[in-house]
């Protein structure tokens, strides 16, 4: 008797919830959640989460990390064949550089209406002429949970800020009654 699995290992949700454990990864250390997974034939070949803050680096988004892991394990700049999971949609930078990296599809999370650079403010992954490539697109995959992670990642942040202009009120207010 053949038993139907629970959880469909081929589906782009199975491997977006692999990107997700990647954002909580970042998500753990204060970093901005976001993941990514590259997919070869069914196999994860790459994952990475955004490290800006970690390497001190703007340019260390999990997309261009995710990449260049990506790169390094098939030994090719070329990602034919390979599909990139992203949490958020990328941004400008992370899109250039896929295109670049000539993926077959891109699938990603929560849109980005403001600067998102594969639909929501432009599409540069489907710009193709003048850029030499163009991905398939897949969007909104477990969006909800993807923009909820990044939600509430921010609104901890304004919070501490909050918290942080609090006590400098306080010190100050000490000070001066001294
Ligand atoms: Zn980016």
């Amino acid at each position: 008797m053949e038993v139907t699995p629970i959880i469909d290992l081929q589906s782009d949700e199975y491997y977006m919830r692999q990107a997700l454990r990647e954002a909580h990864k970042a998500n753990a250390v204060g970093e901005v959640p976001v993941g990514a997974v590259v997919v070869r034939e069914g196999k994860i070949i790459a994952r990475a989460w955004n490290q800006v803050e970690t390497l001190k680096d703007a340019t260390a988004h999990a997309e261009m990390l995710c990449l260049t892991a990506a790169q390094n394990a098939i030994g090719d700049w070329r990602l034919e064949e390979c599909t990139l999971y992203v949490t958020k949609e990328p941004c400008p930078m992370c899109a250039g550089a896929i295109v670049h990296c000539r993926p077959t599809r891109v699938v990603f999370g929560c849109a980005d209406p403001k600067a998102g650079a594969a639909g929501g403010w432009i599409n540069l992954l489907q710009s193709n002429p003048p850029l030499n490539h163009a991905c398939e697109i897949t969007a909104g995959v477990l969006a909800d949970e993807c923009l909820d992670l990044i939600q509430t990642f921010f609104r901890a942040a304004r919070g501490q800020k909050k918290e942080q202009r609090a006590r400098k009120v306080y010190r100050f207010d000490e000070e001066s009654e001294s």
